[in-house]
């Protein structure tokens, strides 16, 4: 694969699912169920962060992701998600401060620029509020330029 974009999105889902009568957290096993039952062949993000600022590692890097089709993002746009539904509410700090870090490592590992990092509504043709209206879109460009000065 050769990465040139990185596309940001949230799952637009609780953090928390009831399963069996108990309130779990929602895990990248459930969003490759979620995906699964799509008919897809697994996860379509390649990296999960959690609302406590973990990732987790989704679709290997080796495979085309599943997560934007507009712009051949697939093919070309590695795919990281957020847990949760950030046009409902904020985007915790623990979590954007893992989302940066993980930006950041990608970033130079791939040699990318600020500029090939995307928002899933930013992309040209997406039709969709992804990763959701309270995500903190000049916060998080404002916090890739510190990392990237420091790596
Ligand atoms: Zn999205």
């Amino acid at each position: 694969m050769d990465w040139q974009k990185i596309v940001i999105h949230h799952t637009a889902s609780p953090t928390e699912v009831r399963r069996s009568g108990k309130n779990v957290p929602v895990t990248t096993t459930m969003i490759r169920e979620w995906h699964l039952s799509k008919g897809w062949s697994d996860i379509g993000y390649h990296f999960v962060i959690m609302p406590d600022g973990r990732c987790a590692e989704g679709r290997p890097l080796n495979r085309p992701g599943a997560h934007c089709k507009v712009g051949h993002r697939n093919s070309i746009g590695i795919g990281i998600c957020l847990v949760g539904d950030f046009s409902e509410t904020e985007v915790p700090e623990a979590q954007l401060v893992g989302l940066v870090n993980k930006v950041v490592q990608l970033m130079v590992v791939y040699r990318l620029k600020l500029g090939d990092v995307e928002l899933h509504r930013d992309v040209f043709g997406a039709v969709t509020e992804c990763p959701g209206r309270y995500f903190p879109a000049d916060v998080f460009r404002k916090e890739l330029e510190v990392g990237m000065s420091c790596s």
